[in-house]
């Protein structure tokens, strides 16, 4: 059994920014990976922002990312009196001072040390060194009674015997200041790791400004847990070869401090788009059904009598968002499905795109079997000189509003050809007609 052991120790704040979450994820994969244990604390000693409400979503963050915990959660706010009576003890050996800082009455100050070097190895930073003169004495109990976060954080690893601190690197200079606590009660000081700053494609920390930044975000904006947990894992540590998709086990088996990495992390949306779509591709198939089906009925689509098993394998690899599935393939179950404006204003406005249509539509209807062979035949021969495209981006808008999709063929052969022939036809006609329903566009 490994004697290790981690912790979460978030400090609720109604929101759980993905920098934090980040740490949970890296110390649970720590831990679940050397047989450790790991736990939950709840810093929630700001009593107006730790309210109920807060560590509830907290809870819920941690529980949709499927991170679960060793031991029942520790409130740090239930352990004040602990937290004062070793600021006493500081005070009883000399350690710490009382000081009235700006009138406001007396404060318990922690005693640094004045001469020499603060060092300590970090598992992620490497060897970490400060002048003793450059760090400052510092409160540890406020004018009005309350323990002031460095201790608390401190005294609360000691008691939940916390042999690794992984955290955010905005705390690198607060660890030269809990070392000396540590060594002040004569409790062994932990291996810190301290993961690398999140930043933008500016390079400067990634903040609300620069997208979503919370979970809750990303759980309303369709991100799935799995996507979202392998994504932050990769900000800040890789497996080492060059896979980006992984599986919980995987990662479980691959994760070490050895392969943190140290400069900072660039955050790309783009990237945990495309993650989220890989995710969404390999869900099992069943899975995914059940998700198309009930998103394509909520929106008011008919699939009762719709054979969909291969609509549903098209859409499941171009698949980024569950929340976009009515939206992009309403034309499969409805004859009044939208048209995309700008497609329209592309594809369809042409003086010769009507005839074109038509003509596609008679050599369509001549077809037998109508598939994907076939119509890709047709539309070769219809096309000649000028290029398949001419006719593939005009037929694709017209049969379904869109300008992307499946493969062109593959959709045309999923709806039929008595569909595709009404449909180029009536917009065909519905393009010449000047009060039809295309002259209001563009
Ligand atoms: N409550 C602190 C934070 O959320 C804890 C830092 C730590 O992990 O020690 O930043």
């Amino acid at each position: 059994m490994s004697a290790i052991r981690v912790r979460f120790a978030p400090s609720p704040t109604g929101n759980v920014h993905i920098g934090n979450i980040r740490a949970a994820i890296f110390n649970w994969l720590f831990a679940r990976h050397t047989g450790g244990k790991f736990l939950l604390r709840v810093e929630d000693t700001d009593r107006e922002r730790s309210t109920p409400e807060a560590i509830q979503t907290l809870l819920d963050a941690m529980k949709w990312l499927k991170l679960d915990y060793d031991e029942p959660e520790v409130y740090q706010s239930h352990n004040t009196q602990r937290h004062l009576a070793v600021a006493e003890d500081f005070l009883r050996r000399g350690l710490a001072y009382k000081e009235d800082k700006g009138g406001k009455g007396e404060c318990v100050i922690f005693r640094m040390p004045k001469q020499g070097r603060l060092t300590y190895h970090d598992l992620v930073k490497g060897d970490m060194k400060k002048k003793a003169e450059d760090t400052q004495d510092f409160v540890i109990v406020r004018a009005d009674g309350s323990p002031v976060f460095h201790l608390a954080n401190v005294i609360d690893d000691i008691d939940q015997g916390i042999t690794h601190v992984i955290r955010g690197d905005d705390h690198v200079e607060n660890t030269f200041k809990h070392i000396e606590l540590f060594k002040a009660i004569g409790a062994p000081v932990p291996q810190y790791a301290h993961l690398p700053m999140i930043v933008n494609n500016m390079g400067k920390p990634y903040s609300k400004r620069d997208g979503a930044a919370f979970v809750g975000e990303f759980r309303e904006q369709g991100y799935l847990p799995d996507a979202l947990f392998n994504f932050l894992l990769l900000l800040g540590w890789a497996p080492g070869d060059d896979r980006e998709v992984l599986t919980r086990e995987e990662m479980i088996e691959l994760f070490t401090l050895e392969k943190c990495k140290s400069s900072p992390a660039r955050f790309d949306m783009k990237k945990l788009q495309w993650m989220n779509g890989e995710y969404i591709r390999n869900t099992p198939e069943e899975e995914y059904e059940r998700e198309f089906v009930s998103r394509v009925k909520a929106a008011g689509l008919p699939v009762e009598g719709v054979d969909l098993k291969g609509i549903v394998a098209q859409m499941q690899v171009r698949t980024k968002f569950y929340r976009d599935i009515p939206g992009n393939c309403s034309y499969f179950f409805t004859e009044t499905y939208p048209f995309d404006p700008k497609g329209v204003a592309k594809r369809l406005k042409g003086e010769d795109v009507p005839a074109l249509l038509e003509k596609v539509a008679a050599a369509f209807e001549a077809l037998e079997p109508f598939d994907q062979a076939t119509t890709n035949e047709a539309v070769k021969q219809l096309a000649g000189e000028s290029g398949m495209g001419s006719v593939i981006h005009p037929v694709r808008v017209a049969v379904s509003g869109l300008t992307e999709g499946p493969g062109l063929f593959e959709m045309l052969e999923l709806l039929g050809k008595e569909k595709v022939c009404r449909r180029l036809r009536t917009v065909a006609a519905g393009l010449k007609d000047p009060a039809g329903p295309f002259a209001a566009l563009p």
